[in-house]
């Protein structure tokens, strides 16, 4: 039994309520009829009415125990197929907002994507950036095992600079020469001092000795008899002596580090001298000799006369 309840359009106050906390007037039907409050008092309803006329009506209940559906007001002047056209418009409006719905869900699929695709660019980027740093990392590795070899290599070239320095003078051997009976290297300036030192001592020793002499070849006799007529067996021995006196009287020059006797005149030692070049390029003691001009004389033939 549906119950309505009606409020007095005509008053804002709030409804005066009796002990039991119901409605000032309460309507009960069995008919179906609509009640207004109008009605209150008619000749039908007047008998199940509860009123209390000394207060004005502020409120009505009305209770019915129709069953009937409500009736939809109808549109003025309109029949059944307004309602159709509203359907219909409230159709049109649904799938509308269907449609708007899928297309925004699409929308929000491919936002989906794009984001899932800029965070898959964005962790290969990162990969990218990590690799980079990696590589960072070993170049720099790199760069200081390079540095440290650089320096092992400034390590080398001091030692290799000593060890290509002369034993006497502890100078680059800018000028190396070679003592062929020994073996032993020194720069050239070292070694004519030390031969000019013996040459001085055999000198006082032989002031006869010429420095400017020419050895005679010690087999001249042998040469003699094989190019012309056999020499008298005296003549051949007074040539004989002759040779043995000459290279009896030369300077007994000996290696300044061994003392290794030297019979022969020092060579250019052109190995050493090339690596003295580079060391010293590396080292910043470059060859400050001055290149003498024109073919100049060996600077060992005044002590090893041929
Ligand atoms: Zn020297
Ligand atoms: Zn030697």
């Amino acid at each position: 039994m549906p119950a309505t309840r009606t409020r007095s359009s005509s008053s804002r106050h709030s409804p005066t309520r009796n002990l039991l906390g119901r409605p000032e007037v309460i309507v009960l039907s069995s008919d179906g009829e609509d009640a207004r409050p109008n009605e209150i008092g008619s000749s039908r309803t007047k008998k199940n009415t509860i009123k209390k006329p000394t207060f004005p009506t502020r409120e009505v209940l009305e209770i019915s125990s129709s069953d009937e559906k409500p009736v939809l007001p109808k549109a003025p002047g309109n029949d059944g197929s307004f309602w159709q056209r509203e359907n219909s418009r409230l159709k049109q409006i649904n799938e509308h907002l269907e449609r708007k719905v899928a297309r925004q869900r699409g929308q929000l699929d491919n936002s989906r994507k794009c984001l899932e695709e800029q965070r898959q660019e964005l962790v290969a980027q990162s990969r990218e950036i990590d690799a980079g740093h990696q590589e960072i990392k070993l170049q720099q590795e790199k760069l200081a095992a390079l540095q440290a070899k650089g320096k092992s290599k400034s390590i080398d070239a001091t030692e290799l600079g000593d060890m290509l320095s002369c034993d006497i003078c502890a100078h680059l051997m800018h000028s190396p020469y070679l003592l062929s009976d020994c073996g032993h290297c020194y720069c050239e300036g070292c070694l004519r001092g030390w031969f000019d030192e013996t040459l001085t001592k055999h000198i006082r020793a032989h002031p006869t000795y010429d420095v400017n002499r020419k050895l005679v070849p010690p087999n001249v006799p042998q040469i003699l008899q094989s190019i012309g007529p056999p020499l008298p067996y005296p003549i051949q021995m007074q040539l004989q002596a002759a040779c043995n006196a000459s290279r009896q009287q030369q300077p007994e020059y000996t290696c300044p580090g061994c003392r290794q006797e030297i019979a022969k005149k020092p060579v250019v030692n052109f190995v050493v001298r090339d690596m003295v070049s580079l060391v010293g390029r590396a080292l910043g003691q470059p060859d400050t000799r001055k290149e003498s001009s024109g073919q100049r004389a060996g600077p060992f033939d005044a002590f090893f006369p041929e």
